[in-house]
């Protein structure tokens, strides 16, 4: 199982923040076709840690992702898959505060 972030998401970047495994990754500002952060389900080790301190409550486990969110549940791996992935960020500059 992984956790997936929904388009709930509103760029906090708090999640990042508690990751241990660093698996949480904010697309670049700007990129329409990316709005949000991302989680690489092949690294997520489901400890939790994420869904308390996200404000919007965007972050569920791929077993809770309401109806209405289920297209994410694909979008956080394709993120992976064939969008941006992982790269070298900086932390201030990607969230909202
Ligand atoms: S804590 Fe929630 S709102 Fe903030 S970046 Fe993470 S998923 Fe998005
Ligand atoms: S559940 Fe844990 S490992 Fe998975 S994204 Fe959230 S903080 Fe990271």
């Amino acid at each position: 199982m992984t956790h997936v972030i929904t388009a709930l998401c509103t760029r906090k970047g708090d999640c990042v923040e508690v990751c241990p495994v660093e698996c949480i990754v904010p697309a670049p500002t700007g990129n329409a076709d990316w709005p949000f952060y991302y989680i690489d389900p092949d690294t997520c080790i489901d400890c939790g840690a994420c869904i308390p301190v996200c404000p919007p409550e965007a972050i569920f486990t791929e077993d809770d992702v309401p109806a209405q969110y289920q297209d994410d549940i694909a979008k956080n791996k394709e993120y992976f898959t064939s969008g941006p992935g992982y790269w070298k960020y900086d932390l201030e500059k990607e969230r909202v505060r």
